[in-house]
């Protein structure tokens, strides 16, 4: 299934267990890029049922389950391969170094890359002003948010607070897997009086007994429903057992620990 984003339109492709990657088509000018590849014969066989080339790929982070088509990929199309500068020897193939603040056009769109620590040090997410899109990789989960393999919570705290002031409340948001039924089942359990989230719990098991997707979301839904963007609400902190005045870093790095040993 495809979505158009303005001039962007966006193919995802399910690969893994539960990775999505996206396959993205400039119409008007003719450009393709792909995000996070995790494997390369899904990208080849979807790009070669819609007749498409491959112009770059752009990697959010080096996780295997992010850049393991890169190489084959990038030998079949010779596309070029953006991803984190510091990330250089850890990510496939790079080609274009990113760090926060860089930017890049794709088509006639310009993109622009955050710098998102925290579930790796190097992590970095695509924003796309234009078409009101943004791929945070592992960082943000529709729900949830990435686990903290390489970063401290005070960076993962750091990077979802500028996810949240930098995409306006209507951007939609893509991120890499499918974790959404267990994210939801533990969201309940430490904001147990919201309203929106008991709403969406609801919609998010309807789609899922269905095996439908619940990628893309939006920053409006997670600022309204995920556990990890409201570490500042007064009811989920009394949710969790912890003072109302408590430092919104400190309620994060709870949540955290809690939704681990979910
Ligand atoms: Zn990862």
């Amino acid at each position: 299934m495809a979505r158009t984003h303005g001039d962007v339109v966006v193919h995802t492709v399910p690969a893994l267990s539960d990775n999505y990657i996206f396959i993205l088509e400039h119409q008007k000018r003719n450009q393709v890029a792909v995000i996070d590849p995790s494997e390369s014969k899904p990208v080849v066989d979807r790009l070669e049922d819609l007749g498409l080339s491959l112009d770059c790929i752009l990697n959010t982070h080096h996780h295997y389950d992010h850049t393991d088509g890169n190489l084959a990929l990038k030998d079949r199309y010779d596309c070029k391969v953006f991803g984190f500068s510091g990330d250089s020897s850890r990510i496939p193939g790079i080609t274009h170094h990113l760090s926060e603040g860089s930017e890049f056009h794709f088509g006639d769109e310009l993109v622009e890359v955050l710098e998102t620590p925290g579930h790796t040090t190097g992590h970095i997410s695509f924003y796309f002003p234009r078409s009101k899109i943004a791929f945070v990789g592992d960082t943000l989960f529709v729900m949830g948010c990435g686990r903290l393999f390489e970063g401290s919570p005070q960076q993962m705290h750091a990077s979802l607070q500028k996810l949240a002031t930098t995409l306006p409340a209507d951007t939609t948001v893509y991120c890499a897997h499918e974790y959404t039924m267990s994210n939801a089942k533990f969201a309940i359990t430490v904001d147990s009086g919201n309203q929106a989230l008991a709403d969406r719990f609801r919609e998010i098991e309807s789609l899922r007994s269905q095996k439908l997707k619940t990628v893309p979301t939006t920053m409006e839904a997670e600022l309204k429903t995920n556990p990890f963007l409201r570490c500042g609400d007064g009811d989920l902190k009394r949710c969790i057992g912890m003072a109302g005045d408590a430092e919104e870093v400190e309620v994060f790095r709870r949540v955290r620990q809690l939704k681990d040993n979910f």
